[in-house]
């Protein structure tokens, strides 16, 4: 059987393994931020912040269950824009 494949945003197709029931699903995203720091001519620092925007670095495709964090059988297919 293949495996079901979901957009986020979508109900849980099947539901977890360990639980036995549906609790709705998770999954987590690496963030590739930059944060810049300022330093005055004398070399002390004066501050820093975080670049505007958010690079997504690779976003995930593996569900986990919300409740008890098992591996879920189904994919995530993942769009550049979507409500999270
Ligand atoms: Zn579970």
């Amino acid at each position: 059987m293949k495996m079901p494949s979901i957009y986020v945003n979508d109900p849980q197709p099947v539901p977890c393994d360990v639980c036995g029931d549906f609790m709705g699903y998770k999954y987590s995203d690496m963030i590739h931020h930059h944060y810049t720091s300022m330093h005055l001519p004398d070399g002390s620092y004066e501050m820093g912040a975080y670049d505007d925007g958010n690079n997504y670095y690779r976003k995930s495709s593996t569900p986990f269950c919300y409740s008890c964090n098992a591996k879920l059988k189904f994919k995530l297919i993942r769009k550049q824009q979507e409500s999270v």
